[in-house]
């Protein structure tokens, strides 16, 4: 970067007009960037100036020096402040007091935030005695810049200042602040002083401008501890960003009655509710409504009165300057177009204001304001599409506690899936599919979850386990499920045996009820009072919205009629994928299954298949007539053969009995099925090409159904088959075989034909690079981007929970990536896959079914490299319709905008 002195360092602002404004947000940080543009509003702003972000980035380039000419300007811009308010920096007669605080292009909580009552000194503070009339008031603010300065600049602890404090309360018999008058705070000033001495090793700077340079200095160092860089690294801001500083002419807020300091809202944050919400205290510096030790009074009247507060609202203690902030929030909601988040300080009666920027609001919020944004007039239709956060949608999208309701927490676990759930305690998967079938709601709880728990976690209304993390099986498979989980709950005992858990002095036994609040943590004893989500009201509106922009589609996973019907009240276009293996754990079919997997021969196999067949069939004849009118994706068996393996004795001996084989023998067959790398084994297509016999049941199952479900409503069904993992076209063509044989054998038996397709998984790498070939038979490509990304990293998908967290921490990975698609790798085999795709079959229909297809990075990511269609979990259909209608807006006019965090 150039760094002479000719390069303009500074911009100053005060008095109605400035250098900056606010889209040089990157220059002048977002704090900066609106101090500018509000006094170009013409609105009261304190004059000031802010150090660029370019002299950050300068000052770690040059070892942390400063650029030439930038003391010159600092020392100009201050001079200008100081002829607006009609003092002078350093002068001992009429002192100008500053403010300095950081402001980054993106908030960035952990930075240096603020030094208030910069310059006072010794003498300083004599004048400002003087011009104010109160002693009190100025050596108040001595010591609060003293603590203030020392702790942010200087490194001493904030509990040395106040110990002090209340000792020397404690010896004058007093215990409020406000009993202090202006003796006691300059014989504290004086504690102080030697505290800094005894802590820091030399003097509190008396001169304004050594202390105006530390402070600067200061908030550049900060931009590189290490809160800031972890904040920096989960939010992927870039460090080359830098920070700005800003100074500013001080204007207080504990001048006495008549002076004030808040917070407000242009409208509520946590509703939408579009009325100015806040709060602000009188006589008060900013960190006193921070501090919480007083509390905060509300500024309009109608909140107090919601809040059943005596203390009078800034409404009616202090009506022209409600009046006043009153006018200019509605300036500034026009100006910006969206909601604010404001502070200002009441001086003697002036109302001046400090900042402003786009305030974070929660998922609810965010759709009422844009909907309402949009009804004003103030925002199109596609900016309220692009002002809401896909992600935030998922906190609508499950039951939560009511927050009215009363919690009796007794411990506390993982977040692991959102969403809240109350039942009682069962302790293992039968226990659990009693109760569902006796229609009492049940909460499995478990050490940990394994995949023979499937069948228990499905019939729960939540999981609760106390170990394993976020991606243990127990957290991935409600996620998938869209149940609540709460994991890892370590202070919980269980004990199957006895059929009870314990947390401290608390003991609860199975059939106890029990409440999981699954995006907290919490665990409660008893029922709690839930409200249901619902996609009506702003949320359906905005919905609505989004589909009017989409262009890819958005279908669902789901593989039972419970996901299909959630899929579509939420607005899925189709199944993308319908794993059957889940099938396979319902009720009394696993004994089924396993005598299929463990027979040795194709007679066997086809016996243990004739039980499964009608299942099967009433599975698909119920998806399809959910889903009439829209397709339906099926994939064929890909179980990680494992999985379905007996597991205890009593299994083992379960499918002796009914196939008549005996135990050794059926051990026998165990041993030899049983693999080091399932994930690497027998599984996917490999499955369909040594056991045929498999595939064409189910394709027997899929074309009975589709020509039943045709008769009963009345619209054909097409539906989709898919062959899972294969890696050339060989396996692909051998499996269509023998589907294309049994759709014309029903249609034979049957008399009516059924309009498919016979398409393929894209999950290996092998897959992506011999596309071309693969389409010359496949008829569709969904990329499973789950076992693409296993594949191209060699990673496995169990197993990365281990080390993956190292990966990301150092930045060797920039997100895990089987939630957000590796768009530089697998993307790449993706791209691969669509253009040799497309080359040989145009209209190739394209679409992903692996976990990304409901992140939305990874639907922009879709939607760039031209995909059909994404699909996802029910209970992400909403998140990825939003994102993907995000997404095309992205790729038409730049218009998606995420609003400032
Ligand atoms: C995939 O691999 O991305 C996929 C969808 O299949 P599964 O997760 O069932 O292996
Ligand atoms: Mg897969």
């Amino acid at each position: 970067m150039a760094t002479d002195s000719a390069t303009k360092w500074v911009y100053s602002f005060g008095d109605g007009k400035a250098e900056g404004r606010s889209s040089m947000r990157d220059l002048l940080g977002g704090k900066g960037a609106n101090l500018a543009e509000m006094c170009n509003l013409g609105l009261p702003v304190p004059p000031g100036f802010t150090i660029t972000t370019e002299v950050c980035t300068a000052y770690y380039e040059n070892g942390k020096s400063y650029p030439p000419g930038l003391r010159e300007q600092v020392a100009e811009a201050l001079t200008a402040v100081g002829a607006l308010t009609g003092k002078a920096f350093g002068d001992a007669g009429n002192p100008l007091l500053v403010s300095v605080r950081s402001g980054a292009r993106a908030s960035m909580p952990g930075m240096m935030d603020t030094v208030l009552n910069l310059g006072l000194n010794d003498e300083t503070v004599e004048a400002l005695a003087a011009s104010s009339g109160d002693p009190r008031f100025a050596y108040d603010s001595y010591r609060r810049f003293i603590t203030m300065y020392s702790n942010v600049v200087l490194g001493v602890e904030h509990h040395a200042f106040e110990e002090a404090l209340e000792h020397y309360k404690d010896r004058k018999g007093v215990s409020l602040d406000t009993e202090l008058g202006a003796e006691d705070w300059k014989t504290l000033v004086g504690t102080y002083k030697k505290i800094v001495r005894d802590e820091h090793g030399s003097d509190f700077p008396q001169k304004p401008e050594d202390q105006l340079w530390g402070a600067i200095g200061a908030v550049f160092d900060s931009w590189m501890i290490p809160r800031a860089k972890k904040y920096r690294e989960l939010n992927a801001i870039p460090e080359s960003w830098g920070t700005a500083v800003n100074v500013q002419a001080m204007v207080f807020g504990n001048m006495g009655d008549t002076s004030a300091t808040g917070v407000a809202f242009t409208r509520n944050p946590s509703t939408g509710e579009s009325a100015l919400y806040g709060e602000f205290l009188i006589n008060a510096q900013g960190e006193d409504v921070v501090a919480g030790i007083r509390t905060p009074q509300d500024i309009t009247e109608k909140a107090r009165v919601e809040a059943k507060s005596d203390k009078p609202s800034m409404e009616t203690a202090m009506p022209e300057s409600f009046a006043e902030l009153t006018r200019i929030y509605g300036i500034l909601e026009k100006h910006y177009r969206d909601m604010q988040d404001m502070e200002f300080t009441i001086e003697s009666g002036k109302l001046w204001m400090l900042q402003t920027r786009s305030g974070k609001r929660t998922a609810k919020a965010a759709l009422r304001i844009a909907v309402e944004l949009a009804g004003e007039g103030l925002i199109t239709r596609e900016e309220a599409v692009g002002r809401v956060e896909p992600a935030a949608l998922d906190q609508l999208l499950h039951p939560t506690i009511d927050p009215k309701a009363e919690r009796k927490v007794i411990a506390s676990g993982l977040p692991a899936s959102p969403g809240a759930a109350t039942g009682e305690i069962v302790f293992n998967s039968e226990a659990a599919e009693a109760a569902r079938k006796a229609g009492r709601p049940c909460i499995l709880v478990r050490i940990e979850t394994s995949p023979e728990d499937i069948h228990g976690m499905h019939a729960s209304e939540g999981i609760l386990t106390t170990r394993g993390g976020m991606t243990s099986h127990a957290a991935v498979v409600a996620r998938g499920m869209g149940k609540p989980c709460v994991s890892g709950v370590g202070s919980i005992r269980i004990d199957y045996k006895a059929g009870t858990l314990s947390v401290g002095a608390v003991t609860l036994k199975a059939g106890d009820m029990v409440t999981i609040d699954g995006s907290t943590g919490q665990v409660m004893q008893g029922r709690v009072e839930m409200v249901a989500p619902e996609l009506s009201g702003d949320f359906a509106t905005l919905m609505e919205w989004a589909d009017g922009v989409r262009t890819m589609k958005v279908r669902a996973n789901a593989d039972t009629p419970t996901d299909a019907r959630v899929a579509r009240e939420f607005g899925a276009e189709g199944i993308g994928l319908c794993r059957t293996e889940h099938m396979f754990f319902e009720g009394d079919r696993i004994v089924a299954v396993r005598e299929m997997i463990l027979s040795d021969d194709a007679e066997g196999r086809r016996a243990a298949l004739a039980k499964i067949l009608p299942y099967q069939r009433q599975d698909f004849l119920a998806l399809f007539t959910i889903m009439s009118g829209l397709p339906v994706t099926i994939r064929l068996l890909d179980p990680p053969l494992h999985e379905f393996l007996p597991h205890t004795d009593a299994e083992v001996t379960e499918v002796a009995s009914s196939t008549g084989v005996s135990e050794d023998k059926l051990r026998h067959r165990m041993r030899e099925l049983s693999e080091f790398n399932p994930m690497l084994g027998f599984r996917g297509c490999r499955l369909a090409i040594a056991f045929p016999e498999i595939a064409e049941m189910q394709a027997r199952a899929i074309f009975e159904a589709a020509v039943e479900a045709a008769k009963k409503t009345g619209s054909p069904v097409t539906p989709e088959v898919m062959v899972p993992l294969v890696f050339t076209q060989a396996e692909f063509d051998i499996v269509k075989a023998r589907i294309d044989a049994m759709a014309k054998a029903v249609s034979d038996e049957t008399g009516s034909s059924v309009a498919y397709q016979v398409g393929t998984m894209i999950e290996l790498p092998r897959a992506a690079l011999k596309a071309g070939e693969i389409a010359r038979t496949a008829e569709f490509f969904s990329f499973g981007t789950n076992d693409l990304t296993q594949t191209a990293l060699g990673i496995s998908r169990d197993d990365a929970g281990t080390f993956l967290g190292a990966y990301t921490q150092k930045g060797i990975l920039a997100a895990d990536p089987f939630v957000t698609i590796d768009q530089e790798g697998v993307g790449e085999l993706v791209r691969i896959g669509i253009e040799r795709g497309r080359a040989v079959r145009p209209n190739l229909k394209l679409g992903i079914c692996g976990e990304h297809g409901g992140d939305p990075a990874s639907v922009h990511f879709c939607q760039e490299v031209g995909l059909d269609y994404v699909s996802c979990s029910p209970y992400r259909v909403p998140i990825a319709r939003l994102a993907a209608a995000q997404a095309a807006l992205a790729g038409t006019s730049g218009g998606a905008h995420q609003s400032e965090g």
